[in-house]
């Protein structure tokens, strides 16, 4: 495979910068480009260790850098690898990448590197999907969940799963290479609970999804009132920032506006909606439209009303709306004088959850992230323990296999010849591969790897 170069470091100012080389003519090309202080032969360079000296152009210092080697096939890709550390900032880390270009390396494509560890067998697919969920995590259980896959908890259930399976299947076989012997009443016995046992696994697996969505993408929360009931307020009071315009003029809020945000380690992907009324131009008609297909949508809906004014005909619309959601209701502007209260009929039939707030003097914010934490106790989920499915594709092929075993078991139950059952498990196995990385397509692996950034 030819020698790929990428600059690994976010771009922007910062105090080092990482340009990375991985193949066969990695030494090769740092032989040419870096001087070190000590000079040494390549062969006499243990991996794992690192050289300081310059990278050098024509006689010209560069920049002093620190340089790791990595040695096949103990590297990240398993190919010989090192690793630069120069100055930071915009300029100093191109032109060495330059350089290495210059010198015959290639400009690596984004995830490239894993993409060969990968191909090379160091990881599976599973785990190289997990390298991203690491690196794009926003929170730290997304972190966590995704270090625990990278650690191949998920590839070693599969690899049980499917040599369950593939103990099963040699039994099958022989039964097929003396056809003259019916199937034994013993071994159909043997692959109806073989079925039971991974038809467990895997559903406790599609299962896991319900939390590992929850962690990769939060629960998607509207917040949602009347005109001036005070979202916006919230949202900003919320992020701790000026995200969305807070205004008291009616109708501003427009479309809608999205955050990740994480509350007592929850993560909620809150949208902000625009004020559901009769609109009275086209654009705001737009958003409140909008507005009910975020609510409809979501599966926590922050209601708020003015607490400080009777229920309107509007207020009462946004009721019916949300009445068969979960809701937390948040009766604001408490720090004016009370005309709504906890004991409203008509709030009391939609949600138990009513918190008296003031966003303006961020009272009862506590007590509303409290609720929130108290509705999804994530922190139930042992990551330690448990393997949670974050990746949709995945537990789309999870759910796939299901269908597959229950085929499988059906065909089973209706004495089916035993070489069709063997059609399904073998399906079985290869759809579970796809995980893994054994069976899928360069396509696929394609798509995956090009959601990566450049570097990794
Ligand atoms: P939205 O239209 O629902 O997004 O409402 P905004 O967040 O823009 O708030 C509308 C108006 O109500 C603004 O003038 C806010 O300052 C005001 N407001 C928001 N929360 C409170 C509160 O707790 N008490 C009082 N007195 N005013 C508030």
């Amino acid at each position: 495979m030819s020698t790929i170069v990428s600059i690994s470091t976010a771009p922007g100012i910062g105090g080092i910068g990482i340009i990375r080389m991985s193949g066969e003519n990695t030494f090769e090309i740092l032989t040419k480009i870096f001087r070190p202080l000590k000079e040494e032969k390549i062969e006499n360079i243990k991996g794992y260790t690192m050289k300081y000296g310059n990278i050098i152009e024509n006689g010209e210092i560069i920049d002093e850098v620190l340089v790791s080697y990595f040695k096949a096939p103990k590297s990240y890709t398993t190919e010989n690898m090192c690793e630069i550390n120069s100055h930071g900032g915009n300029i100093i880390v191109k032109r060495i990448l330059e350089i290495c270009l210059k010198n015959g390396a290639q400009l690596a494509e984004p995830g490239e590197f894993t993409k060969r560890a990968f191909l090379n067998g160091r990881i599976d697919l599973s785990q190289a999907e997990s390298v991203i969920d690491v690196i794009n995590a926003k929170s730290y259980k997304e972190v966590k969940s995704g270090i625990k896959q990278l650690e191949g908890r998920l590839s070693k259930q599969i690899r049980e799963i499917k040599q369950e399976i593939l103990d099963v299947l040699v039994n099958i076989e022989v039964t097929i290479d003396y056809p003259e012997y019916d199937v034994p009443e013993v071994q159909e016995k043997e692959i109806a609970n073989m079925l039971d046992s991974i038809n467990t696994k895997l559903q406790r697996l599609e299962k896991s999804f319900d939390n590992g969505r929850i962690i990769k993408e939060g629960i998607k929360t509207a917040i949602i009132g009347k005109p001036n009931a005070g979202k916006s307020s919230l949202l900003n009071t919320i992020l701790g920032e000026e995200r969305a315009i807070v205004t008291d003029i009616e109708g501003t809020t427009r479309d809608t506006i999205e955050e990740f945000v994480t509350i007592n380690d929850i993560p909620l992907k809150l949208v902000d909606t625009a004020g559901i009324r009769k609109a009275k131009d086209e654009v705001e008609k737009i958003g409140i439209t909008k507005s009910i297909n975020e609510a409809k949508d979501a599966e926590l809906i922050i209601a708020i009303f003015d607490g400080s004014k009777e229920l309107t005909d509007e207020d009462i619309e946004i009721i019916e709306l949300i009445k068969d959601k979960r809701v937390i209701i948040l009766l604001n502007k408490s720090d004016l004088k009370e005309v709504l209260t906890k004991d409203n009929e008509t709030l009391a039939k939609i949600s138990k959850n009513i918190i008296k707030v003031s966003i303006l003097n961020k009272e009862g914010i506590e007590q509303l992230y409290d609720k929130i934490s108290e509705m999804f106790n994530l922190n139930e989920i042992n990551l330690d323990n448990e393997i949670l499915i974050t990746n949709l594709r995945h537990k789309n092929i999870i759910s796939k296999t299901i269908e597959n075993v229950k085929k499988a078991k059906e065909a089973l139950d209706i004495n089916m010849p035993i070489d069709i059952i063997t059609i399904y498990i073998k399906e079985i196995l290869e759809e579970l591969g796809e995980i893994t990385g054994e069976a899928v397509t360069e396509d696929v692996i394609n798509e995956i790897f090009s959601k990566f950034c450049l570097g990794k």
